[in-house]
């Protein structure tokens, strides 16, 4: 995974900071990417698609 923060970081953020979840086009590498709505108030660098199935797929249900 290329996304600019560490892979703990994201996997903590997408699975107890994530509201819900914005799509935000496609990568280079052809998947959808989508931005995360957090609790926090930071923003984060859009994630895979994969990342979020793998971690919280219930975030995908609400953003179709
Ligand atoms: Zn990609």
């Amino acid at each position: 995974m290329s996304d600019g923060i560490g892979m703990m970081k994201l996997i903590e953020v997408i699975k107890k900071h994530t509201l819900s979840i914005e799509y935000c086009g496609r990568c280079e590498c052809g998947c959808n990417k989508y931005n995360l709505i957090t609790d926090d108030g930071l923003v984060y660098p859009p994630v895979h698609e994969e990342s979020i199935l793998n971690l919280k797929p219930d975030l995908l249900e609400v953003a179709e």
